[in-house]
């Protein structure tokens, strides 16, 4: 067996994980093991600024490639890994190559769901990688037409995107409203008008049952007999777990890779952190499984400080963020199962709206959403974590600061 922490996946889990082991006081050998082939860089930009042409991939690098070499990190680029023996404590690389480790951790991410529809047809693009960008970016250009699949985050960040450049989009939703699973009727009803301004359509409650193609051109079928036509698709459709290393070496998993509250798999010695996982959230006392940066690279740091022997639970408030045309969207918490929803400020107005919709079940505040609002997103996230009972009169009178919630 060797002393080396192996990691695997070099993306934000990844790098915020061999990072803080060496901060933790891990003085033995860490293999960073990434299939891309680029510097591990920011994702979320793919969907904003890089998509634009606004950033270019060096300037979103998660880390200097020196840094990793001056932590005595081995980063391993274009490496997979096919498969571990737990037994044996090995992990089996694609090129054949075993590497023992004393300590593993899985940081596999998620992987696109597939349209199955459009299976197998040119110009249907994903948004994941930096490799999905450069496949993309060439036809996102003025005059083109272009279908967006699924009303969620990245797909409407593409469609934003998109309109900017003068591309005439339409996005094609199967629920019954945008951002269904994430958001309330009051903000899905705010983005899609704040898209339609910008002249996206919007289409919900839209099932495509077949794509076909005409020449260049496709022709989308949809349930109810409407037909779209547009000259590429993008599909944004979720995300699945990349839990499948794991599950084939006989470790516990469910909607990802099982984790407790110190983010040990059901192996002692193999830890997961990030989008591949499923972890036990003790605010919301449930299972919960998230794709955020946040959660990637705080769940990360506390699976470093428990593989060095600390007995650190994970225990963050989960939050997120979306840019889109010029507003900036700030979540804090999970807002499902809530009771009651508040709104302080206004959602009229478009990109110069400024509001928070406050979440509550049983007066508690479980989550928060809000526009051009960073005082009360920052606030909110010390009440979630706090379980703070508040009055829906404190929050939506604007002539109380958000600062006084702590104490109203
Ligand atoms: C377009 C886009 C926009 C986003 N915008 C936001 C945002 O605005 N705010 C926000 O909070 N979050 C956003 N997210 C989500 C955020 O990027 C993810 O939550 C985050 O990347 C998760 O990090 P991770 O390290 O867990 O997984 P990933 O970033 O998915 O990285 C996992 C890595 O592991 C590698 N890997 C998997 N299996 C193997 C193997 N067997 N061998 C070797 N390598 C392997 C993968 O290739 C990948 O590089 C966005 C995501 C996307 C795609």
């Amino acid at each position: 067996m060797s002393d080396s922490c192996i990691i695997v996946g070099a993306s934000h889990a990844g790098v915020s994980l061999a990072l803080q082991l060496r901060r933790e006081g891990w003085t033995a050998p860490i293999k960073l093991i990434g299939e891309e082939s680029e510097l591990p860089y920011h994702r979320p930009p793919l969907s904003k600024e890089h998509l634009a042409g606004k950033k270019d991939l060096d300037a979103m690098r998660l880390r200097p490639a020196k840094l990793y070499a001056d932590n005595d990190i081995d980063l391993l680029l274009s490496t997979r890994v096919n498969s571990i023996d737990t037994a044996a404590r090995e992990v089996q690389l694609q090129s054949g190559e075993s590497l023992g480790y004393q300590k593993l951790a899985l940081c596999t991410g998620a992987s696109v769901r597939e349209f199955n529809p459009a299976r197998g047809l040119e110009n249907v693009f994903y948004i994941r990688t930096a490799a999905d960008i450069a496949r993309l970016a060439p036809h996102v250009r003025k005059g083109r037409r272009a279908l967006v699949i699924g009303g969620g985050y990245i797909g409407l960040e593409a469609a934003a995107v998109l309109a900017q450049q003068e591309v005439s989009v339409s996005v094609l939703e199967m629920a019954e409203r945008i951002l269904q699973r994430v958001t309330s009727p009051a903000m899905s009803d705010y983005m899609q008008r704040l898209h339609e301004s910008h002249g996206v359509e919007v289409h919900s409650g839209v099932e495509v049952e077949s794509i076909r193609e005409e020449g260049q051109e496709k022709l989308i079928c949809c349930a109810d007999g409407t037909e779209f036509r547009a000259d590429f698709l993008i599909v944004g459709i979720g995300v699945e777990a990349n839990a499948s290393l794991a599950l084939n070496a006989g470790i516990e998993t469910g909607a990802g890779i099982q984790v407790n509250e110190y983010c040990r798999t059901s192996d002692e010695h193999v830890y997961a952190a990030g989008d591949c996982t499923v972890h036990p959230s003790l605010i919301y006392q449930r299972s919960i499984s998230l794709e955020s940066v946040q959660n990637a690279n705080d769940q990360a740091r506390a699976a470093a400080a428990n593989i060095c022997g600390k007995e650190q639970v994970y225990n963050a408030v989960p939050w997120f963020w979306s840019d889109q045309y010029s507003i900036k969207l700030q979540m804090a918490g999970l807002n499902t199962d809530y009771d009651q929803v508040v709104m302080r400020g206004s959602a009229e107005g478009g990109i110069e709206a400024s509001f928070a919709l406050f979440y509550l079940k049983e007066g508690v505040l479980i989550a928060a959403d809000c526009v051009a609002r960073p005082k009360e997103f920052m606030v909110s996230k010390k009440l979630i974590k706090e379980g703070t009972k508040i009055a829906a009169e404190h929050l939506q009178n604007e002539e109380i600061e958000p600062i006084s919630f702590v104490t109203a």
